[in-house]
């Protein structure tokens, strides 16, 4: 078998018990096959940015996996499927976001995936859960571009 990978996963939830599904989510991303959780960040409360409904709760795992970059996409799109979501209109409320991050030094340009995520650096709700993770990867620069957007802990 080839050697894992290392990648981030962005989780995000604001419907529902949005603390309890992002915590169960990095239960299940651990359980996909092929992919153990290796640090899992502390979890973040954000006010909605360029989307709608009550605040989120975010977070980042970081993993190594077996899997390709779109067989983790596929994995990751089933439990977003099985926590209820729907997507009525772009940037709409949702029960789980999960968002792939980084796959190791991957770059990815495809219609279905961009890697690294493409927004990442201009987001609080990824960076601060990203750092508790790996810690090497933010800078100080990164997270003061981003102070602007309202970030609490929620632990
Ligand atoms: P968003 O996360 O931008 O709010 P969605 O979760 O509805 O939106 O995802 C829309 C599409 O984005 C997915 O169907 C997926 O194919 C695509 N996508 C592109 N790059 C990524 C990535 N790095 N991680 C997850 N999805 C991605
Ligand atoms: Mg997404």
């Amino acid at each position: 078998m080839r050697e894992p990978v290392t990648a981030c996963i962005a989780l995000g939830a604001n419907l529902g018990d949005a603390r309890y599904t992002v915590m169960q989510a990095i239960k299940y991303i651990d359980h996909i096959s092929g992919c153990s959780v290796m640090a899992t960040s502390r979890l973040y409360r954000t006010a909605p940015w360029q989307a709608q409904g009550p605040d989120f709760v975010n977070a980042v795992v970081r993993i190594e996996t077996h899997l390709t970059a779109p067989e983790l996409l596929q994995a990751l799109q089933a439990l977003e499927l099985a926590a209820g979501r729907e997507r009525p209109y772009v940037n709409a409320p949702r029960t789980l976001d999960l968002d792939i991050l980084l796959y190791g030094a991957g770059r990815i340009d495809s219609p279905e995936l961009t890697v690294p995520h493409p927004r990442m650096m201009q987001r609080a709700f990824v960076l601060y859960p990203l750092a508790d993770v790996w810690p090497d990867f933010v800078q100080l620069k990164d997270l003061q571009r981003v102070q602007d957007q309202p970030i609490s802990r929620l632990d």
